[in-house]
């Protein structure tokens, strides 16, 4: 195909290098997708010391002697077929810990740490790669990438455009404003229409203001972020550049989360077959459930409205349904789950931990998938659910709010319901959709045409590449 134009993608993680939420997928899917659509990408990531091992023997194609206190080259090679650039900077990244954060908590040199991914990123767009490699836009991915948009804005004039594409508002990169010129930031742009935030400053904020589009991962939560219940903040900054947001729903690679792919395959056709992975998934969690059965896949925070499930399960129990889940996070939140497996053995399973070789035996195996989020970008496990016939019931935002059509009277009887979607997210509507989700159960035609309907529901990639190649070409030019 031909190459309608080059994308550097800045991000802090990328499937299958590193991953601790949905921003890597996407990072990661990015490419191929974009790829099938003309245009060729490729992403800069820190070289964390558990990635520098793969990047042995890689090309340098890039050197920045003066990167916030010691030396950075990028390092350029494959990875599942994706094109990645490693930012190794042993003084930044080459330590033990996650990469936000070690034993102490998060690492007090995150600004200078992403500053200078972005720093670079900024410099490759302006400069090139000495491999000949020039990009034409630069496409920047929350607060880790948020000075990118800005050091290129603030800098020289040139031709290459921004975009940044806004995965969770809540992270917002700030710093104090004493810390303006070790970031390498103009002081004259230090003010609430530029760089100030709060007296202090903000990456995010910083790439909100100077990034030439604006990009987040749902429609819905496009518009959420113009408002403060959402916005934490950066609600008036978003608003003010409306014209120049787009929401663009994420996809999930539907070669990995297919029904046909799994140990136990089934498919549309051949639906009657999920009951041996609901089986093997009974067996797996010891549950034995004459109702639907229900699985929460997810961190375990208050964002996902985990603090709601103690008090809508008894019902939903005593109705005959069971749970099964699988996460981590929030000890409080950890230790209410696991009170609930021991309140209702045989009913409840609870896996601390994360397992995707699990979570797709619970996709493949479980009735209904429960997200009862309080904000969610895009949300992912709501899709994979629609995927496998495990009916998604939902809070009515964000991405789930545009992934999900409720089964109300309207929507069967059109013949276009997928799951359940409820508003607002409290205990009494989440359990009204359980109570809901418990009826259509009990109804097998309707139930088996819900599930047909979710299964068909379109969740790959295409129509969101083609919105991201749509706005890349309006901006190039
Ligand atoms: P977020 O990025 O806010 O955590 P998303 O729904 O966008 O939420 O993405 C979460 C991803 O992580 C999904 O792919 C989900 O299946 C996966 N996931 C979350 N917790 C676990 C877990 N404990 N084990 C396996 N996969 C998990």
């Amino acid at each position: 195909m031909e190459i309608r134009g080059r994308v550097l993608s800045v991000a802090s993680e990328c499937v299958p290098l590193l991953k601790t939420g949905g921003l890597a997928d996407v990072v990661g899917a990015l490419p191929a997708a974009l790829a099938a659509e003309g245009w060729q990408m490729r992403v800069l990531m820190p070289a964390y010391r558990s990635l520098r091992g793969r990047a042995e023997g890689w090309a340098e194609v890039f050197r920045e002697p003066d990167l916030f206190g010691g030396e950075g080259r990028v390092l350029a090679g494959e990875v599942a077929g994706n094109a990645m650039l490693l930012l190794d900077a042993p003084h930044l990244y080459d330590r033990d810990g996650g990469p936000y954060s070690g034993p102490g908590g998060d690492w007090t040199d995150n600004a200078q740490r992403f500053a200078a991914l972005s720093w670079v990123a900024a410099r490759i767009a302006r400069e090139g790669l000495a491999d000949g490699w020039r990009p034409d836009l630069l496409h920047a991915h929350d607060w880790q990438g948020g000075f990118a948009p800005a050091y290129l804005a603030y800098g020289p004039p040139t031709d290459v455009k921004s975009v940044i594409t806004v995965h969770n508002i809540a992270f917002q990169g700030w710093a104090p404003a004493s810390m303006l010129g070790a970031l390498r930031l103009p002081y004259e742009e230090f003010h609430a229409e530029a760089l100030e935030y709060f007296g202090g400053l903000s990456s995010l904020k910083a790439g909100l203001v100077t990034a030439d589009a604006i990009t987040t991962v749902s429609p819905t939560y496009a518009a959420e972020l113009m408002r403060p219940e959402f916005g934490m903040g950066l609600q008036g900054v978003i608003a003010a550049r409306a014209d120049r947001v787009s929401g663009i729903l994420n996809g999930v690679d539907t070669a990995v989360w297919s029904p046909e792919a799994e140990e136990r395959p089934y498919a549309l056709r051949s639906l009657k077959r999920k009951a041996e992975s609901r089986a093997a998934l009974c067996t797996a969690f010891t549950l034995d459930v004459p109702g639907p059965l229900a699985i929460v896949v997810s961190r375990l925070t208050d964002q996902k409205g985990i603090d709601l499930i103690p008090s809508v399960l008894p019902d939903f129990i005593a109705a005959g349904g069971g749970l099964a889940v699988l996460g981590s996070g929030d000890p409080a939140l950890e230790g209410a789950m696991r009170a609930l497996e021991m309140r209702f053995p045989g009913r409840v399973g609870v896996r601390i931990g994360y397992d995707e070789g699990l979570s797709h035996l619970m996709f493949a195996g479980a009735d209904a998938v429960l997200v009862p989020s309080r904000f969610e970008p895009c949300g992912l496990t709501q899709m994979y659910g629609l995927r496998y016939g495990t009916l998604p019931v939902v809070a009515a935002v964000g991405g789930l709010a545009d992934t999900v059509i409720t089964a109300n009277p309207a929507g069967l009887a059109a013949g276009v319901a997928t799951g359940i979607t409820f508003h607002p997210t409290d205990a009494a509507a989440f359990g009204q959709a359980l109570r809901q989700l418990l009826a259509l159960y009990a109804d097998p035609v309707q139930w088996g045409q819900v599930q047909r309907n979710a299964m068909k529901h379109p969740v790959g990639w295409e129509s969101s590449a083609a919105a991201y190649a749509a706005l890349y070409a309006r901006l190039a030019g």
